[in-house]
Parts: C-alpha cells; structure tokens; sequence
C-alpha cells in the first residue's frame, strides 16, 4: 500500500527514528506471527509483514536475506508462523533477530488453489486492520482459518467464513440470527441493506431493493456468521449453492467494504480452469445441505 512505499523511500538503515525521537524506539520483544507478506527491498534485503499476535501488525526490514545460509529465510516464507524475536517499534520498521517454533503451512504452500485463498485471506486481513493496532482475537481467527485450510477441509466455506465474520472490522455487523423486524429465526430470509439485516419471506414486502439473494446463500451466510472453525468438518456444499454464496458475500463486500484485491481477482479466475486441474467431486449431495429446512 501506499503508505508503505513512502516509509521505505525515507528509510535510512539502521537509524530510523520516529518523529518523537530516539526514546521511542526500541521494544525487545517476542510474540507469535504470521507471516501476512514479503517483498524485495534493495538487492538483498527484504520487507517482510508480520501479524504479531501481541502488537499487530508489523514492517520488519530483513538485510541480506538472499545470502545463502541465512536462517531467518524458512521463517519468513509465506504461509509460515513462528515465535519472532526481535525489537517491535511502535512507528515506523521493526527488527527480527531470531526465531523460534515455525511452523509452515506446507499443503497451502505447495497447492495453487490453496495459496490462492490463503492469500485472499491474508490481504484481508492486511486491509481490514491499521498496522501496530492490537488484535488477538483476528489473529486466532487467522491462525484457524489457515491450521483448517492445510488440514484439507473447504478452502472457499473456510474463506466464506472469513469474510462474513470479518465485516465486523470494517465496521459493519449486519444482523443475521433473527428477522429485523418480527424477530422470526426460521423459514426464507433475504438481505436488507435498509434495515441492516435479515428479513423472514413475510417482511421482504416492507423493502423492495432487498438483495434477492437465494435463500440458501442466506441460510449458509447465516450459519457462517457464527460458526467456528471447529464446527466446519463435514460441511460440504454443491458448487452450485457455493456460487450462490459467493454471489450474496460479493454484494455485501462490494457495498459494504469497497476493496479490490488482486488476489480476490485471482480467486474469481481459478474457477475457470480449477476443474481443468482437479478431479470432480463425486458425491453430489451433502448431508448439511439436505439438513436444512426450507
Ligand atoms: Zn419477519
């Protein structure tokens, strides 16, 4: 982003002080990361992004990580957490000096499909938090997401339910349990951009700009509101329903979040050659999806 461009080009190594002076600085500091994204700086050095669970996240500026036998590289690879050590600043860039309990998400790294919405959900990340602002819960959350996504459940239900309980940090927390306006929990909803949830099929009458979204993508962005990521195993939807979900999830992100993501673009994309790649799924139904009564 942006602002990132302009802190690299003022950077001076290694003495860069915020604009309150030096006394500021220096946090020696360890906490659990993840690595969000790395890009080249100079000839050997890096830029390296890391979700910390105890201060958000952070710019690290990595020297010389393209020298053969540095032992900082596995740790900063993409889909990888660790313990990082190192002087956490509260402006401006941090400092790595070593590492401890990485850990790679391997099948992500390895899978172009898994990459692609393990990336997708990292830069949401990236863009629905300010750097330094402290935020464990998203961090678990993140960390949940990812553990689930290399053990092979649902890559696109484990991202769904990413972006729907990841409104709330783009401001926005659409009520999903119960109609808005007779507080009904059963039966057809739709999604209602003036009353800011959902309405029962006997309300859809009181807003006509309503999203006239199908009722299972409403069902499932229902349950996806607040489920956690233990519960997933053995949701399994038709790519059909799948479609229609990511329908309703693109029209509350398009209104809601406004973003643009490369890596979203790619997403989209892969849908048109996974097949090509993949092997068909060949149970058709699912018992989730026969469960649910309408
Ligand atoms: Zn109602």
């Amino acid at each position: 982003m942006g602002k990132e461009n302009d802190s690299v080009n003022d950077f001076s190594f290694p003495y860069s002080f915020s604009k309150r002076g030096a006394k500021k600085m220096s946090q020696l500091a360890e906490s659990k990361g993840i690595i969000l994204s790395s890009r080249n700086y100079k000839e050997k050095d890096k830029l390296v992004k890391i979700f910390t669970e105890s201060a958000g996240k952070l710019m690290f500026y990595v020297k010389g990580i393209h020298r053969q036998n540095q032992p900082l590289a596995p740790a900063l690879l993409p889909f990888t957490e660790g313990i990082y050590i190192g002087t956490f600043k509260s402006e401006g860039l941090s400092f790595i000096t070593s590492v401890k309990d990485v850990h790679s998400f391997r099948k992500i790294q390895e899978d172009i499909f898994l990459s692609g919405y393990g990336t997708y959900l990292l830069n949401l990340v990236d863009a629905a938090i300010e750097d330094h602002q402290y935020d464990p819960h998203l961090f678990q959350f993140t960390q949940a997401a990812l553990q689930r996504m290399d053990q092979g459940d649902d890559a696109e239900i484990i991202t769904n339910i990413f972006e729907v309980q990841l409104l709330q940090r783009f401001g926005i927390a659409p009520i999903w349990t119960h109609c808005v306006v007779c507080g009904k929990t059963q039966g057809k909803f739709d999604y209602s951009s003036k009353y800011g949830g959902v309405l029962c099929e006997e309300h859809w009458s009181m807003d006509h700009r309503r999203y006239h979204a199908d009722p299972r993508a409403v069902y499932f962005v229902r349950m996806f509101s607040a489920i956690s990521y233990d519960k997933i195993t053995g949701i399994n939807l038709k790519d059909e329903t799948k479609a229609t979900i990511r329908q309703l999830i693109d029209q509350l992100y398009e209104e809601y979040v406004g973003i643009h993501l490369k890596s979203k673009k790619f997403i989209d994309q892969m849908k048109s050659w996974e097949h090509v790649l993949k092997k068909p799924d060949p149970e058709g139904e699912s018992a989730s999806e026969n469960q649910k009564n309408e």
